[in-house]
């Protein structure tokens, strides 16, 4: 097999959940040849289903497929099948406030390599599962430790796609923290040891009056779509966003730091200690990630007019 993987997916079927068969020397298990994507569902006031900006998740898999190796799926594929698959498991959608649908689509190669190489073959799937709402009450803040030592990423590797292996990267770290308490890991660069990057499962925002920081996309982070709309979000609630080289030091004069993902969605941060220090914000949770999070989640579940076209209504 070449890297410019041509090929074409053939459309699939709906099955019951359940285990799959895979080849032994499948690519994805031998040699990590594998990404997801994760996006959710929400149950609209009258019934109907809201899908948020599944296009772009359909383009960022296909961005990591280039960097794995890997064909895709097309963008129109890639929303048909979550559409299908949503709307077979439309019963499992909980009601508008009480959680989500969340999906989690696959691509894997599932074709036998035995010396290292592109798998010759691929999988294309999609499970679902209900979710509660990550915060029972509105909104609480998390409590987060900067990693100095282990990385997740490094420049030129994978971290700006959602392959498999960058997940088994923070696992260690990430288990260390919350056997201490934490919440989560904030992360960062690799070269310089100062300059955030993000947590192992969602972006980092820095507060400080009307400006609203973000580390920029560089190869090393994920671009998150929750990220990408809430930099659109903030802009037009008249805040000023800036994707730059945001440094460690800065947290410790932030008014407000959040984090953003489709899972936590917008998640105030109430506190990080790095190098032993402990930074509090407030009661943490601020005005600017409250904001933030009402006006998305309000678009995110039809209760305010969408005027971006950023969902999709299936019914
Ligand atoms: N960073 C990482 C490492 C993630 O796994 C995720 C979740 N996909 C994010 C950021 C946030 O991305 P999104 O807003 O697209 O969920």
């Amino acid at each position: 097999a070449k890297c410019d993987q041509g090929g074409t997916f053939s459309k699939g079927e709906l099955k019951r959940f359940g285990n799959i068969e895979l080849n032994p020397s499948a690519g994805v298990l031998n040699y990590g040849q594998g990404l997801f994507e994760g996006l959710k569902a929400y149950r609209k006031e009258d019934g109907n289903i809201l899908l948020f900006r599944p296009e772009e998740n359909a383009l960022r898999m296909k961005m990591g497929a280039e960097r794995m190796c890997m064909p895709s799926p097309s963008v129109e594929q890639f929303v048909e099948a979550v559409k299908d698959t949503v709307l077979a498991n439309r019963r499992w959608i909980p009601p508008q406030g009480k959680g989500s649908l969340y999906i989690r689509p696959l691509l894997m190669g599932s074709g036998a390599v035995l010396g290292l190489a592109p798998a010759p073959e691929y999988t294309f799937l999609i499970y679902v599962s209900p979710v509660g709402n990550y915060f029972k009450e509105g909104l609480s803040p998390i409590n987060l430790i900067v990693e100095n030592d282990l990385h997740r990423a490094t420049p030129g590797g994978t971290g700006g796609v959602k392959t498999i292996g960058n997940y088994a990267a923070v696992l260690k770290a990430q288990s260390a923290a919350k056997a201490k308490g934490y919440s989560d890991v904030l992360y960062l660069d690799c070269v310089h040891k100062r300059y955030l990057e993000e947590v192992s499962s969602c972006n980092i925002f820095v507060v400080k009056g009307n400006i609203i920081s973000t580390p920029s996309i560089k190869g090393t982070i994920l671009p998150g779509i929750t990220r990408k709309s809430i930099i659109d979000v903030a802009q037009s609630q008249g805040f000023q966003v800036e994707e730059r080289l945001v440094s460690v030091d800065e947290l410790v004069d932030a008014d407000e730091v959040f984090c953003t993902g489709t899972a936590v969605v917008v998640s105030p941060v109430g506190s990080v200690t790095y190098l032993g220090k402990k930074v509090s914000y407030g009661d943490g949770i601020g005005k600017v990630s409250q904001q933030l999070y009402s006006v998305l989640t309000r678009l995110q579940m039809g209760l305010a007019e969408d005027t971006l076209n950023w969902t999709v209504e299936l019914r």
